[in-house]
C-alpha cells in the first residue's frame, strides 16, 4: 500500500454501508427480528395499542406492575403503566439508583387523524367524520389512502369499549376524499401546505339511509344505528371518546432484496419495539434498566402520558425510594438514549440534507447529537464526553452506527424526548433508526438499522 493510502485509512473517518460490514449471520438475525417486528406494527398502530402489546411481552418474560411495599433486588422486573398509553419497563441492577440509572426512552405515538369530540355528520346524502389531524403531516399525503378506525368510547357507567375496525380482512375500511384532478384549476394554485386544508380531511363512513319515506340526516342516521347495535352507543357518547384513524396498510418488505421496511406509525415504533425487545432481554444488570414508551411525543410531548411531564420523575422517584437513594442524585448520574427516528438521505430529495451530516439507509443506528433547528434552538446538544463514551460502547460491541443531522441548517427541524430527560439532569443523547418519508402514512425503514438500534439499546441496558 502507498504511504497516502495507508495514512488516509489511518486517519480518514468513512462510514460504511452495514451489509459491508456485517456477517452474513448477523444479517440473517436482522432479518430475524423485523419478522417480529412487522407483526408488532401491524398489531399496535395507536399508542394504547403499543402499550398493550408491550405489556403483554414483557410480562411474559416476568414483568409484573411495581408495588411500593415490595423490596426489590438485582434482576426482578417490573413495570409503570401510565393510563394505558405510556409504559415505563424497569430492571433493578446491582447498584443503587443513586449511582445512576441507563434509561431509553421511544415514544408510541404517531401522526394520524383523531376525530373529532363532535365528528359525524351528513352532507349531500354521504355520512362523514370531522377530524384534528395529530401531528405534523403533509396534509395532502392523508387524502385517497384506506384507514381503519382505533380506539375507545369511554361511557359515563365508566365501562371502556375498545374499537378496531378495517384491520380484519373482510372489514370495512375508510377514506378522505380528494378533488379530481379535472376540477382541480382553482385547488392547484394553493400552496402544496395548503393543498389540503384541516377542515377537508373529512372521513367518509357510510352513504346507505335508513329505509324511510319522510325524515332527513337518514345516512347519519344508519350509521349509528350499526354503532349502537354493535357498540351500545349514542352519538352523545363520541363526546368521551378516542378514536384515531389510522393506515389500514400491513408492515411489509419493500425492495426486491427485502432489505427495507415499509408500514405506518414506524416514527417511533421502531425504536419503540427496537428497546422493548432489548429491555426484556436485560436479566441482571449491574445499573438498573429503565425502558419508556412514552405517548404524545408528537404534539411536543405534553400531558400527562408525554414525557415533558412528571411521569419518568415519578418513576425515578419510586426506584429511588426502594433502595434509599436520593432521586435528584439518581437523575444526576443517569444516562439516557432518547431513541428516535432521524431522516435518512433520500435521493430524491438530497437537497433537505447536508450528505457529511446526514444519516444513510442501511448504515446503522442513527446517533443524533442534536435536534431542533437553525441556531441550535429547542434541544439538548449531549455533551462531547457522553458521546465518547457511546462511541466507545457500540464499537466495543461491534455495532454498526452513523452520526446524523436533521436536514440542513436552515432548512426545518425537529425535536425528540431528549431535552425533557436532560431537563432533569441526565445525560441523553438520540440513538435511532433513519427513516424515509417521515409523518408519511407509509414509512420506509432498513433491516440492519432497525436491528443495530435493537443491539445499541441492548448493550446500553445490559
Ligand atoms: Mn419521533
Ligand atoms: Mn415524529
Amino acid at each position: 500500500m502507498s504511504d497516502y493510502k495507508k495514512l488516509k485509512e489511518e486517519l480518514f473517518y468513512e462510514n460504511k454501508n452495514a451489509f459491508l460490514r456485517l456477517d452474513e449471520a448477523t444479517i440473517d438475525a436482522a432479518y430475524g427480528f423485523c419478522e417480529g417486528y412487522k407483526e408488532f406494527l401491524n398489531l399496535a398502530k395507536t399508542e394504547r395499542e403499543a402499550a398493550a402489546a408491550a405489556i403483554v411481552l414483557a410480562e411474559q418474560k416476568g414483568f409484573a406492575p411495581f408495588a411500593r411495599d415490595k423490596k426489590y433486588k438485582q434482576g426482578d422486573k417490573v413495570y409503570f403503566n401510565n393510563r394505558g398509553k405510556a409504559v415505563a419497563f424497569v430492571v433493578f441492577g446491582k447498584q443503587k439508583a443513586e449511582n445512576g440509572v441507563n434509561i431509553t426512552a421511544a415514544h408510541i405515538d404517531s401522526p394520524r387523524l383523531d376525530l373529532k369530540p363532535n365528528p359525524l355528520y351528513e352532507d349531500t346524502e354521504l355520512a362523514l367524520f370531522k377530524t384534528h389531524y395529530y401531528g405534523g403531516i403533509k396534509k395532502y399525503q392523508w387524502t385517497t389512502v384506506p384507514f381503519a378506525l382505533h380506539g375507545v368510547f369511554a361511557k359515563k357507567d365508566g365501562s371502556v369499549l375498545t374499537v378496531s375496525i378495517g384491520e380484519k380482512p373482510g372489514e370495512p375500511q375508510f377514506v378522505v376524499n380528494d378533488l379530481l384532478p379535472h376540477l382541480a384549476k382553482e385547488q392547484e394554485k394553493r400552496t402544496l401546505s395548503d393543498g389540503v386544508r384541516g377542515e377537508e380531511l373529512n372521513v367518509l363512513i357510510g352513504s346507505r339511509p335508513f329505509k324511510d319515506d319522510e325524515g332527513s340526516e337518514l345516512v347519519k342516521l344508519a350509521v349509528l344505528k350499526f354503532l349502537n347495535e354493535k357498540y351500545g352507543i349514542k352519538e352523545e357518547d363520541f363526546l368521551s371518546a378516542e378514536l384515531e384513524m389510522v393506515p389500514a396498510a400491513k408492515a411489509t418488505d419493500i425492495g426486491f432484496d427485502r432489505s427495507l421496511i415499509g408500514a405506518y406509525g414506524q416514527d417511533d415504533r421502531v425504536c419503540a419495539y427496537s428497546e422493548l425487545m432489548a429491555v426484556l432481554d436485560v436479566e441482571s444488570p449491574e445499573k438498573t434498566a429503565v425502558a419508556i414508551l412514552a405517548d404524545k411525543e408528537e404534539i411536543g410531548s405534553e400531558g400527562n402520558t408525554g414525557l415533558n411531564s412528571a411521569f419518568l420523575a415519578h418513576v425515578i422517584h419510586d426506584i429511588s425510594l426502594n433502595d434509599g437513594s436520593d432521586e435528584t442524585v439518581a437523575f444526576r448520574h443517569s444516562s439516557c438514549l432518547s431513541a428516535d427516528v432521524n431522516a435518512a438521505i433520500d435521493p430524491t430529495f438530497a437537497d433537505a440534507q447536508e450528505k457529511r451530516n446526514a444519516s444513510f439507509l442501511n448504515h446503522g443506528a442513527v446517533i443524533t447529537k442534536y435536534t431542533g433547528h437553525g441556531g441550535k434552538y429547542d434541544t439538548s446538544d449531549a455533551c462531547a464526553e457522553f458521546v465518547a463514551k457511546i462511541r466507545a460502547l457500540l464499537d466495543k460491541a461491534g455495532i454498526v452506527w452513523q452520526i446524523g443531522e436533521l436536514g440542513k441548517v436552515d432548512g426545518g427541524g425537529g425535536g425528540t424526548v431528549a431535552k425533557y430527560i436532560a431537563d432533569l439532569g441526565a445525560d441523553v443523547i438520540d440513538v435511532g433508526v433513519p427513516v424515509l418519508s417521515m409523518h408519511a402514512p407509509f414509512e420506509v425503514t432498513a433491516k440492519l438499522d432497525v436491528y443495530m438500534c435493537n443491539r445499541a439499546m441492548y448493550e446500553f441496558m445490559k
